[in-house]
């Protein structure tokens, strides 16, 4: 993957911090707060944020690169980062008047974010929240169940997403709040038993609020498209990279696996079976293709031409499914073995699941994405 920044001073310490505590967190199902901490100090918080607030002004290739590398080491860690980069872009998109430290908090590593869009009514179409927000003109009352939000109590802020309270913006019209985690009435409804991603706390949260209406990012019933225009494209790149940094992952376990074990009484290792060496190409080719897409996708946000929006929907799609397959190939090549809880075969397995089943989920973007390109309306 090109770098276009220099990210070796910062990033092998965090994912040395991801890597040693993966194990534990999974097991334990606990927020990987070692390497939460190395990113604080990283500065790798403000990757994608202007220089002028103390971001590293990084591209969308660099963040493909540290989240592929992060989620190599732990998949947990590589969520929670993605989650507080895709909650900045909004708000360096259109920084709320009534939080003018902000942007510089989530640069300079004080201040982790995260996403609040889910809701149980609407699922996973997130682009549809049935939650209220009232507004007496200075203040805005939230009132939302959100059924998954990534670091839920371990956050310092959530953009948070409600129909809008403004009735001129329109009906079924989106805004999105910052809702710093101190303020009263915003609970964690029961703790997170993932699958996979165990340590990431992805809890529901409730929440029944009162805030500054300049608190908002951008104008009124501008959430919509502020979903769809910023955060979608920096969280579809990011979530492709989770997968197929835990793709890459279990790619080099599996290749290492089948090359170090032996069957003694025929005196060759499992490599030597045609068939496992044959499974282990397809999955490193299928690897090669997905990340060459990827990388095709983060230079088209980079650099948008007419044919971005595709990449935008295709990309996440693509990266989840190839990640659902190269993992489950993992597994069967790697046999027994990759069942032990001392093998992290298992691990890269159960935290690839999650990437497809994220909003826009798979099935979601695959029916998008053949909307444009049969020349129908995606909503
Ligand atoms: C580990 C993890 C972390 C998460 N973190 C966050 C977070 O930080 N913030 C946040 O807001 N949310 C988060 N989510 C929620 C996520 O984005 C989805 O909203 C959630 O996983 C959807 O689950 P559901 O049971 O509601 O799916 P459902 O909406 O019930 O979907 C069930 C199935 O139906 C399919 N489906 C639904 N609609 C369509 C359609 N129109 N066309 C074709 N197929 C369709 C889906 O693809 C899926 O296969 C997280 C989820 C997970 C698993």
């Amino acid at each position: 993957m090109r770098l276009t920044m220099d990210l070796d001073d910062r990033l092998p310490d965090v994912v040395e911090a991801a890597r040693t505590h993966a194990r534990e967190v999974d097991l334990d199902g606990r927020f990987p707060a070692e390497a939460v901490a190395a990113l604080r100090e990283s500065g790798l918080l403000g990757l994608t944020l202007p220089e002028n607030v103390g971001g590293l002004g990084g591209t969308p290739r660099d963040l493909v690169a540290v989240l592929t590398a992060l989620a190599g080491a732990c998949g947990s860690t590589a969520m929670i980062y993605l989650m507080h980069v895709s909650s900045s872009m909004p708000v360096a998109a259109a920084p709320p008047p009534g939080l003018p430290k902000l942007l510089h908090q989530l640069a300079d590593g004080s201040t982790l974010a995260s996403l609040a869009f889910s809701e149980g009514a609407s699922r996973s179409h997130f682009w549809a929240p049935v939650s209220r927000a009232d507004s007496n003109g200075e203040t805005v009352h939230i009132r939302a169940n959100k059924s998954w939000v990534t670091s839920a109590g371990e956050a310092d802020v959530y953009v948070i997403s409600t129909l809008s309270a403004d009735d001129e913006a329109g009906e079924g019209s989106v805004d999105l709040f910052v809702v710093p985690a101190d303020t009263a009435g915003l609970k964690v409804a029961s703790p997170w038993r993932g699958m996979g991603l165990r340590g990431n706390a992805s809890s529901p949260m409730t929440i029944d609020v009162e805030v500054p209406d300049d608190f908002r990012i951008g104008d009124a019933g501008s959430g919509f498209g502020t979903m769809l225009q910023v955060v979608m494209p920096w969280f579809n790149l990011g979530n492709s990279s989770v997968s197929l940094g835990l793709a890459k992952a279990a790619v080099d376990a599996a290749v290492y696996h089948c090359t170090a074990s032996r069957l003694e009484h025929l005196d060759q290792s499992l490599s030597a079976l045609p068939t496992i060496r044959a499974q282990l190409a397809k999955m490193s080719i299928d690897l090669a293709m997905a990340t060459a897409y990827l990388d095709v996708a983060a230079g088209r946000v980079s650099e948008p031409q007419d044919d971005t929006p595709l990449f935008v929907l295709g990309v996440k799609a693509a990266s989840n499914d190839a990640a659902l397959k190269i993992t489950d190939a993992a597994m069967r090549v790697c046999g027994g073995a990759a069942f032990s809880e001392h093998n992290k075969i298992a691990r890269y397995f159960k935290d690839a699941r999650a990437g497809a089943v994220m909003a826009p989920t798979a099935d979601v973007l695959y029916d998008f994405y053949g909307k444009a390109i049969t020349g129908q309306p995606l909503f």
